[in-house]
């Protein structure tokens, strides 16, 4: 028998109500066994999905005030019976409710348990089931509408398009190996020809689109460069202080994820450096050279300060060095002092790359996001309806088939045998069912659901 599984789902800390989840076939048995109803009716007795009000006891001794329901299969989130116990927030009612459920038979859920069977049992495909985590995770509105496109099945129902196609490519060249007559085969490579092109350009479609769906998702890797003493913390703090004037009034939010994060009117800036956040006061930090180097590798963005009320120094052509082929942000700034250095030195420095004077601590950091949303989104961040691939494993699938597709190309073009062009065409479908789940091995369910907090 399937165990049964039970967790905190609600968020720990102090709180108006903690929620605690059982899923299995012995979810009512063991609520009925902890739960007495105000009215004396059994949890048998009451209606599915009605919440019922009541005490969770433990023998004659009382836990908590509570209300519970108890969803039966299949029509629940993870398709089997289901119950949800509403108690008091906080720590110690939730846990000693769930402690008294493991006492009964049922044990903790793993990671993303839940949302695990939900796609084993069919409720869901993996895509689907992995947009449940990036809801959960969701910075900025745009990530968010994201994960619930991808939650409807959005990308599931592209996926299955492509499979459709490559599934009729496939009962073509069954039916030719069957039949074959040369003629038909001839006339056959050319139509084929022309389904595989179509595929591999849908593919090609997803590809393209996805690096704007990894920086909607795990926002823009920035760094911030500079010399000491150039603005680096100052821009930092500037722009943390307007987001954390949007989110104070967001309950539960954390802090410490926050300053990590810089939610640029729905635009997600990840400072993967925040050096600058907690050594305000150090002064005589050495930019590190290598440091730097190693950080911009991953980088999507580069800030880079410069100084021009100071004289331009060796430091300043390291960094302006580093630049090179990537996508940078050069500002100079305290635009409100006098300038020290002249046009030909910056001119000298800078060569072709485009700056912005700015000053940061006279207001111009709102011109300074704005050119940080055009530089990545032309102004405009995501149209309602789009919908882009935003997660690495995805990506690499959808290359893997795409991949595959070219070799189905190439066996046409050269008129290769066509049960080796089928074997093409099925590595393509088994590359994409990866995405949605079909084909994924143990390996990968564990590491996508990893990614979950215990409890959904
Ligand atoms: P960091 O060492 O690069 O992090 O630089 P800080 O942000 O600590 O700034 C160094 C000094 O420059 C501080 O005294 C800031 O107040 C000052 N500063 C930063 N931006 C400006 C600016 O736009 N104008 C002027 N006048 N001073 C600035």
């Amino acid at each position: 028998m399937v165990d049964t599984i039970c967790a905190i789902s609600s968020a720990t800390g102090e709180a108006g109500i903690g929620i605690v989840r059982m899923s299995g076939p012995l979810s009512i048995e063991i609520a009925e066994k902890i739960f007495r109803s105000k009215r004396n009716i059994s949890l048998t007795d009451i209606k599915n999905r009605f919440l019922s009000y009541g005490h969770i006891v433990d023998g004659n001794r009382v836990i908590d005030e509570v209300l519970i329901v108890k969803m039966l299969k299949p029509y629940t989130y993870t398709r089997e019976d289901l119950v949800e116990i509403y108690c008091h927030g906080g720590i110690i009612s939730v846990r000693k409710i769930l402690n008294l459920i493991i006492d009964k038979g049922a044990r903790l859920a793993e990671k993303g348990e839940f949302t695990k069977r939900a796609f084993l049992n069919g409720r869901l495909d993996l895509s689907q089931a992995e947009a449940v985590i990036d809801l959960i995770k969701a910075k900025t509105d745009s990530s968010y509408e994201q994960s619930v496109k991808q939650l409807e099945g959005r990308l599931t129902g592209l996926i299955s398009l492509i499979r459709e196609k490559i599934m009729a490519m496939i009962s073509l060249i069954v039916a030719n190996i069957d039949f074959p007559e040369d003629e038909i085969v001839e006339a056959q490579y050319e139509s084929l020809l022309e389904d595989a092109f179509e595929v591999k350009d849908d593919l090609f479609k997803l590809i393209s689109g996805s690096d704007r769906g990894r920086l909607i998702r795990d926002g823009i890797n920035t760094v911030i460069l500079g010399k000491p003493n150039v603005g680096k913390s100052s821009l930092l703090n500037a722009m943390l202080k307007y987001e954390r004037a949007i989110v104070t009034d967001i309950p539960g939010t954390t802090r410490d994820i926050i300053e990590d994060y810089i939610n640029l009117d729905g635009i997600l800036l990840k400072i993967t450096d925040t050096a600058g956040i907690r050594e305000t006061d150090d002064k005589v930090e050495q930019i590190g050279v290598e440091r730097a180097k190693k950080s911009i590798e991953d980088a999507d963005l580069i800030i880079a300060l410069l100084d021009p009320s100071q004289p331009f120094n060796d430091d300043d052509r390291e960094i302006i060095k580093l630049l090179d082929n990537k996508k940078a942000l050069i500002l100079l700034n305290k635009s409100d002092l006098k300038r020290k250095v002249s046009d030909e030195e910056i001119k000298d420095l800078l060569k072709d790359k485009k700056y912005m004077s700015v000053s940061i601590l006279d207001g111009s950091i709102e011109e300074i996001e704005n050119k940080i949303v055009e530089m990545f989104f032309q102004g405009q961040i995501v149209g309602k309806e789009d919908f882009y691939v935003n997660n690495l494993r995805h990506v690499r699938a959808l290359k893997g088939a795409y991949s595959s597709m070219e070799s189905v190309i190439d066996g046409i073009k050269r008129q290769e045998f066509l049960d080796l062009i089928e074997v093409d065409l099925r590595q393509a479908l088994n590359e994409l069912g990866l995405i949605t789940g079909e084909t994924s091995t143990e390996d990968i369910l564990d590491k996508v659901f990893k990614e979950f907090c215990i409890g959904k």
